[in-house]
């Protein structure tokens, strides 16, 4: 195991880069082999104390060694390593391309990630979330979307670079963008420092996009919303995504569907529909027929005479179509009684003489405290 880097040079782990640099020249030149001829411990010293300070006075290597500690860099494993690793494992080779991640997890507009990086790619696929009415749904609708989206950038193709300017593979991982490291026994990939993982160096990036080699347009596309459309429903219009790069095609527009509440109080319960009417107690009492509002018209509901209140009939066929089917669902329609608040003189004389015929009522006072208690 090795021993603390800090301790080494005798610095505190908040010392400044000038304060590790005048301890290391001061252990230097103590532990120097010149000064100490044939003291194998010494040599060794000043061995550990230059790796030390080679470490300590970059501030790249010192932000990894306080993180990780010396696993990182003397490769004598330990519980550093994994953590390390995970570290520099964004290489090519291991995760093809972690915007593809934003992109799902973003998804949708207005997020168009840094897929310029990525060249004669698929475009990324989009959401949009469509609102129409129970009335569009019934009927079916043709609508007409306006966004903006990600496309290859018109100046550059795509590329990146300047026209007349292509970039250059890279030297340092021949276009891998990753590089393999020794460390003592392990063997790591690590993401290329100088191109940072792209493969390739841009020299003369693109005036237009900053050489990320995309830009955003407005797009418009027509869709058909087929009848019978529920909340939920996935619509794909294909080459309605982002635009591809090099020649690859564009991804495609997922529509997701909402259909709107009725203002109308139709509630929807997949193909059927329910409603509710209000009916006069003497169209219980009687029966009768009675129209009622559907999605489209008007039907007729036959009550018989006795009916409760709330009581469901049915109106078939008169629901909403099934999607890509001729056929439809059904109405429910519940009846409510509704009593009515501002009788005149003759129904509130002939209302009092059905009582009575009932056997409700048998003199005046009764009378009053009985229509009290009714017409509250
Ligand atoms: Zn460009
Ligand atoms: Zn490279």
């Amino acid at each position: 195991m090795a021993d603390d880097y800090y301790d080494l040079l005798g610095v505190s782990r908040e010392a400044s880069a000038e304060e590790i640099k005048k301890a290391y020249r001061k252990k230097a030149v103590q532990y120097h082999p010149d000064k100490n001829p044939g003291d194998k411990s010494a040599e060794e010293k000043f061995k550990q104390i230059a790796h030390a300070y080679e470490v300590l006075s970059n501030p790249q290597k010192r932000t990894t060694y306080d993180k990780v500690g010396s696993a990182a860099f003397d490769g004598s494993g330990g519980g550093g390593m994994g953590n390390f690793q995970g570290n520099f494992n964004f290489g090519r080779g291991n995760f093809s391309n972690p915007f593809d991640i934003f992109n799902e997890v973003f998804g949708g507009f207005g997020f168009s990630g840094e897929s310029g990086r990525r060249e004669n790619s698929r475009g990324n696929d989009l959401r949009y979330d469509l609102e129409i009415s129970l009335s569009e749904a019934f009927t079916g609708v043709e609508k007409t979307l306006e966004y903006r989206r990600s496309v290859a950038c018109t100046e550059c193709g795509g590329s990146g670079s300047a026209k007349g300017s292509k970039p250059v593979t890279c030297p340092n991982c021949h276009g891998h963008g990753a590089v393999n490291i020794n460390r003592g026994f392990f063997q790591m990939t690590q993401t290329c420092p100088q191109c940072r993982g792209a493969g390739k160096l841009n020299k003369n990036p693109c005036r237009a996009c900053g050489g990320g080699g995309r830009s955003t347009a407005e797009h418009t596309i027509r869709i058909k919303i087929p009848a019978g459309v529920d909340t939920g429903v996935k619509l794909r219009s294909a080459g309605g995504g982002e635009g591809g790069v090099g020649g690859s095609p564009d991804g495609d527009l997922y529509v997701v569907v909402h259909v709107k509440n009725d203002e109308r109080q139709f509630q929807r319960d997949g193909a059927h529909l329910h409603s509710s009417v209000d009916v006069s107690f003497a169209m219980l009492a009687l029966g009768g027929e009675l129209e009622v509002e559907t999605i489209d018209g008007y039907g007729v509901l036959k009550i018989p005479a006795g009916t409760q209140p709330d009581t469901t009939f049915r109106l078939k066929g008169k629901g909403m179509p099934h999607m890509g089917a001729s056929y439809r669902g059904d109405q429910f329609v519940r009846v409510r009684c509704h009593i009515p608040t501002n009788l005149t003189r003759e129904q509130r004389e002939k209302l009092e003489a059905f009582a009575q015929s009932c056997g409700e009522i048998h003199d005046g006072q009764q009378k009053e405290g009985f229509f009290q208690r009714i017409f509250k």
